[in-house]
């Protein structure tokens, strides 16, 4: 199967190429960083999957093209930051140290909202995909991961707030775990695979 990837985020390409030798041949869309993105102003996962999925469909015309929302929602925030994952910190004008990557100013901005709550600090990871060709929905699917948010963070792998999301069974954070292992349980592996389904028993993109 073919799918191009509407995602310039270089993590979640990486975790989608880490499954992508086993039956399934994943390329980012071409010409993605000319394209103007669009607002992803929904307020669920799926809203934005969708709009995405239908609006980059038509920049790829015959091919099945892959869009994802996903982010992270911590309890004790009341399921923030939600769909504002990605831009959490700006969000809230929390500008932390110069030459702060966006990644390290939310972990940092989490940090400093969750230092007065006491452990577990329960946090599910939530991720959704849709399909689209020519413009139509062909499929979504979705997945999610519990996991607890630490304060400090630990390892070098992922992107976002790996560092900060711990998964008790495994004893580590997100950022500690070898990607391939990660996918196998992570909300966007869950998503995928759910997804690939669909689309087979469609018979959808086969060679
Ligand atoms: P999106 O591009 O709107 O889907 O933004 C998702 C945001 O949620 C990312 O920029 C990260 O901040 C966070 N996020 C989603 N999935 C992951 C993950 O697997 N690891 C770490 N952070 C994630």
């Amino acid at each position: 199967m073919h799918l191009y990837v509407a995602t310039s985020n270089s993590g979640k390409l990486r975790d989608f190429a880490a499954v992508a030798s086993v039956d399934v041949v994943l390329e980012p869309l071409p010409g993605l960083g000319e394209i103007p993105t669009p607002a992803e102003d929904e307020s669920t996962f799926e809203g934005n999957a969708r709009l995405k999925a239908i609006f980059y469909s038509r920049y790829a015309p015959g091919q099945v093209v892959l869009a994802d929302d996903s982010g992270l929602e911590v309890d004790a925030l009341g399921g923030a930051p939600g769909v504002r994952s990605a831009r959490y910190a700006e969000d809230f004008r929390f500008v932390g140290p110069e030459g702060a990557s966006l990644d390290e100013r939310n972990n940092l901005y989490l940090v400093q909202l969750l230092g007065g709550v006491s452990e577990p600090r329960r946090a599910r990871y939530c991720c959704v995909l849709a399909a689209a060709r020519d413009g139509e929905i062909l499929a979504t699917a979705e997945g999610s991961v519990e996991g607890e948010i630490v304060l400090t963070p630990r390892g070098e792998e992922g992107f976002g707030y790996d560092p900060l999301f711990y998964l008790p069974e495994q004893k580590k954070t997100m950022a500690e775990l070898e990607i391939r292992s990660k996918l196998g349980f992570s909300h966007r592996g869950r998503a995928f695979a759910v997804l690939l389904a669909s689309l087979l028993e469609q018979q959808v993109g086969l060679f």
